[in-house]
């Protein structure tokens, strides 16, 4: 193996690849210059200038890792108003809950041993482990943490390095389980997070990472899943590799629903782990996909662009026929969609969201869409309603239908399609 990359990335434009090093990206697509997905701007805010950064796709001929060519500061990105919550989405917080206990059981973890979750959100991963018995301790930038602290979840409001694995092992002990779900691909530090999560695991302890799957993102066109938080679109030869450079080993795969298709990843401290075949297996997958050869990356292209063109004129024709079309969710991937996509006020005047998010009042960055309590959709019964949290989409529609919406729903990807009501 070559000399250690340095897995920290700094701010600013990316000429290697964020695993191995390679000089040499292939470009895959060039989505346009945006807006911070989840930076929703304030009222006031839209009298201000906005900062746009360039969202470039490139993929890695040495280890195959899919990435972005650009660093936002992460400061900048996980700022303490950050909006996203995981507790609201239902078929996710199922997702989330199970996760601990399911660990627990296919590793035979005893109870009463320390599970930390970096990254940790509102604590809803972590609820599963201490009612399945476990001391949990979360870890968190944003002020979200103070949610998860309400509800009974310890959790420190910082961002998690090497540093603070230390006072954690000292005050709490070392840890049974470490989980990273869902920021693992976004982290810019990600040496000093494995670093860190060496410090704070017991020998025989368990580091499980999910991440979004780059086989899912590609089979289901996926593009908007790619923003500035999400650095790195991982596969498992990818992942094995970025392990490799640490003293782990990649032990286990399971795929999961979560976000549209991910990866559960389990590592272990040492070199000399027993690999169970699931891990084999998916490399093998991988490889008679081709998703390290260009024409499954051609193929995307194509299905992007054609999705976009799709989508514009159909919102288009909409528009110029009378009808009113609002949008259903904002989760980030929104951002990418309807920047990428040219979509903005005069066609889509506003987005519906639960009356529990944390969003409503704000607008989209990029394309100043306000996002609004759906009770406004409900009354208004608009023509179309663009499914923006497309990937969860059929929990979503059937609660809005029981609500009393008639609206056709459409679904922007892999796909353009329209559900009568
Ligand atoms: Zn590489």
């Amino acid at each position: 193996m070559n000399e250690k990359p340095s897995h920290d990335l700094s701010p600013g434009h990316i000429n290697s690849c964020q695993i191995c090093s390679a000089a040499e990206l292939i470009p895959v697509i060039s989505l346009g210059h945006h807006a911070p997905c989840d930076s929703l701007l304030w009222p006031a805010q839209l009298q201000q200038p906005e900062k746009t950064y360039p969202l470039n796709l490139v993929r890695c001929p040495d280890c195959g890792l899919v990435q972005i060519d650009y660093v936002v500061n992460p400061e900048e990105l996980f700022f303490p108003e950050y909006p996203y919550r995981s507790g609201i989405t239902s078929s996710l917080v199922n997702n989330l809950r199970s996760t601990g206990p399911t660990i627990m059981d296919r590793y035979g973890i005893a109870t009463g041993g320390l599970a930390i979750d970096i990254g940790s959100n509102d604590g809803t991963l972590l609820s599963g482990f201490k009612d399945a018995g476990m001391r949990v301790l979360g870890v968190e930038p944003t002020n979200i943490a103070k949610i998860a602290n309400d509800n009974g979840i310890e959790t420190i409001q910082e961002f998690f390095g090497e540093g603070m694995a230390k006072s954690i092992v000292s005050k709490h002990g070392k840890a049974k389980v470490v989980t990273a779900a869902n920021m693992f691909a976004h982290v810019a530090k990600l040496g000093s997070l494995i670093r860190g999560v060496e410090i704070l695991l017991d020998n025989d302890g368990l580091f499980v990472t999910e991440s979004h799957y780059l086989a899912d993102l590609l089979d289901t066109v996926q593009y908007d899943s790619v923003y500035h938080e999400h650095l790195k679109y991982y596969s498992m030869r990818s992942i094995i590799r970025l392990f490799d450079y640490y003293d782990f080993t990649v032990v286990d795969v399971d795929r999961i629903p979560n976000y549209g298709g991910s990866i559960r990843v389990y590592a272990m401290k040492g070199k000399n782990q027993h690999v169970n075949e699931s891990v084999s297996c998916l490399l093998e997958e991988e490889t008679k996909a081709g998703l390290y050869d260009t024409p499954v990356f051609d193929r995307f292209v194509q299905q992007v662009r054609d999705s976009k063109k799709d989508l514009q004129k159909l919102v288009v024709d909409v528009c110029a026929h009378g009808g009113r079309l609002v949008g259903i969710g904002s989760p980030g991937r929104a951002s990418t969609l309807l920047s990428y996509c040219n979509i903005d006020p005069d066609l889509m005047p506003y987005i519906a969201e639960q009356s529990t998010s944390l969003k409503l009042g704000l607008f989209m960055p990029g394309s100043h869409i306000q996002i609004v309590d759906e009770v406004r959709m409900l009354e208004e019964q608009p023509e179309y309603a663009v499914m923006l949290s497309w990937h969860y989409w059929e929990p979503i529609v059937a609660k809005l239908r029981v609500k009393g919406l008639r609206s056709k729903i459409v679904l922007p990807l892999p796909t353009v399609r329209v559900l009568e009501p």
